[in-house]
């Protein structure tokens, strides 16, 4: 479902990305891990087509997305390529960027009514269905402010949904969230993975890495410094620099 090879991103003259090859198979888990300002949060942002890479192979849901010379028509065609390309990703902030004047259900219909005009009633009887998906039965009538941050993200999680994505990108998902808020966020994502859907994290959370990834990728500096299986990655890393940083998280 995402294919990438020899991605490179850079901002003015600093390089965040760098060879980048990653492959997210249709049902998997991949898990990226790395220290802060690794480019975890801007690879998430180069699938989702928010920002332009500047070379390399970039393929989402079969789509090419990657770097090619830039001729004008090429650029408004792919701007083009790339807002349709959107909708088929979901996407879960750190900050879980609500709307804050909509409730709940509001918030959750708002893709499928504005963005492919379906009939608000049906919207709204989705909107329902997903909140109960996520644990959030009763719930539609609420305003962002009325939630706990867990709640307002679960909210986040149906919202995404609700455009039936086939991929999921997650940044950093549970890191804003009380402690005690973070394990039913991450129930709802495991509960997501356990129905099929393919997903791409970024997270801080060792243990659900290692529970739920079929895959672990450790950045470092814009670099892939080491990926496999979360047993070997996160137990048994082969690189000094993914061994140092377990060392500082665990
Ligand atoms: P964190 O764990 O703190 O979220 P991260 O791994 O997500 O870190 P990124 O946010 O992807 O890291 O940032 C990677 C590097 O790119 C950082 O050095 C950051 O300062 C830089 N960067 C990110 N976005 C921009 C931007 N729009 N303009 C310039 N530099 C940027
Ligand atoms: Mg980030």
């Amino acid at each position: 479902t995402v294919f990438a090879r020899g991605l490179r991103k850079s901002f003015g003259d600093r390089v965040v990305l760098d060879s980048i090859d990653l492959d997210v198979v249709c049902g998997q888990i991949v898990c990226v891990i790395g220290p802060s300002g690794s480019g975890k949060s801007t690879l998430l942002r180069c699938i989702n087509g928010l920002e332009e890479v500047d070379r390399g192979v970039l393929r989402v849901n079969g789509e090419d997305l990657g770097f090619r010379e830039t001729a004008t028509s090429y650029r408004a065609r792919k701007r083009k390529e790339v807002a349709a390309q959107r909708s088929r990703i979901g996407m879960v902030f750190q900050s879980f960027n609500l709307f804050p004047n909509m409730t709940a259900r509001q918030n959750v219909m708002s893709g499928p009514v504005l963005v492919k005009g379906k009939p608000k009633a049906e919207a709204a009887r989705r909107a329902d269905a997903l909140l109960a998906s996520v644990g959030l039965e009763g719930h539609g009538g609420h305003y962002p402010w009325q939630l706990s941050g867990g709640q307002q993200q679960r909210v986040a999680i149906a919202r995404s949904l609700a455009m039936d994505p086939n991929v999921m990108l997650f940044d950093e998902p549970t890191s804003a969230l009380d402690p005690e808020r973070v394990g039913e966020v991450l129930a709802v994502m495991k509960d997501l993975a356990e129905r099929g859907m393919t997903m791409l994290i970024a997270t801080h959370e060792m243990g659900f890495a290692k529970e739920v990834a079929d895959t672990v990728m450790f950045m470092d500096g814009g670099l892939v410094v080491e990926q496999g299986a979360p047993k070997d990655v996160l137990c048994n890393p082969k690189e000094r620099r993914t061994q140092k940083f377990l060392e500082s998280v665990l």
